[in-house]
């Protein structure tokens, strides 16, 4: 990859300063009987109010959710006795910082723990010539070892200018072949615990979508929802911050190829689900913590 400018750097920071502050709100307001809408707002809000934008809408995913659960316009659905995924994303310039907490209302400490310790093993690991297959193998052990499994089929990934899903993927298991990780890297880490089968698939329904490329397209109403969307460049957005009654116009845009759906990801066997995620940049001997 490539290396980081000073001033980059700095952004990714800022990103990750302001990010760290409001994961911390966030997590208070996630309590049962509390609605999902209020808590997605809430931190959106603030990411504006701390002088960031949302890299991406907030991710409220809930029990065999992992993720690419967002509230819809008007969505009046409140906290239960889940396992809450909170994944939220924070840009300056593009400049993207990641981070994921599980909040448990469901109490299951131990599938909490098990992707928190893969994550604290993995920053204790990396360093200036780590192997990602050796990082996903770091991950597979400290979940297996709390007897629950990784979800296989979801990644760490890199970062990029206005680009979530960067190259290079960070696998959650030990692989055959991976890639070396140089100093001055940005990756996100993300290990996922299941007590299910340790996959996800796509549940079909989508609430994020993210622009794709510019097409011609006749729909007077699609066009003026595409300007909106050109400015979100290429992140993801949620329909809700679209407005209301917008679906006739999405979905034109979505069969022109201009706009692809997120579909939210479920596991497999309804497992439950944990998560945890920072995004680091790779040091000589180490690793800085951007999200810290
Ligand atoms: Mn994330
Ligand atoms: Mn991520």
């Amino acid at each position: 990859m490539m290396k980081q400018t000073d001033e980059i750097i700095e952004k990714y920071r800022k990103a990750g300063r302001i990010l760290s502050e409001v994961r911390t709100e966030a997590v208070m307001k996630v309590k049962e009987g509390v609605s999902l809408l209020s808590v997605a707002e809430f931190t959106e809000n603030l990411i504006q109010e701390k002088g960031g934008k949302p890299a991406f809408p907030v991710n409220i995913s809930r029990n065999d959710e992992a993720a690419h659960s967002t509230p819809c316009f008007n969505d009046s659905s409140v906290f239960g006795k889940d396992i809450v995924k909170l994944d939220i994303g924070v840009h300056i310039d593009g400049y993207i910082a990641d981070t994921a907490v599980t909040v448990d209302l469901s109490d299951h400490p131990e599938l909490v723990k098990a992707a928190e310790k893969a994550l604290s093993d993995v920053i204790k690991f990396v360093h200036s010539g780590v192997n990602t297959s050796d990082i996903g193998g770091v991950i597979e052990d400290a979940i297996t070892s709390f007897g629950y499994k990784p979800v296989v089929n979801l990644t760490g990934h890199g970062l990029a200018q206005y680009i979530q899903h960067a190259p290079p993927a960070i696998p959650n298991k030990r692989l055959p072949h991976g890639i070396i990780l140089e100093e001055g890297d940005i990756v996100a880490i993300e290990p996922f615990a299941t007590d299910g089968a340790g996959k996800i698939y796509d549940a079909g329904s989508a609430e994020i979508y993210h622009f794709v490329a510019n097409k011609p397209v006749r729909l007077p109403s699609a066009r003026t929802l595409l300007q909106k969307i050109e400015t979100y460049k290429t992140l993801p957005f949620a329909k809700r911050w679209l407005g209301d009654h917008v679906d006739f116009a999405m979905l034109a845009l979505v069969k022109a190829n201009i706009i692809q759906p997120y579909p939210i990801l479920k596991e497999v066997d309804a497992g439950l689900i944990s998560q945890a995620e920072h995004t680091i940049m790779v040091t000589a001997d180490g690793c800085e913590v951007i999200t810290r």
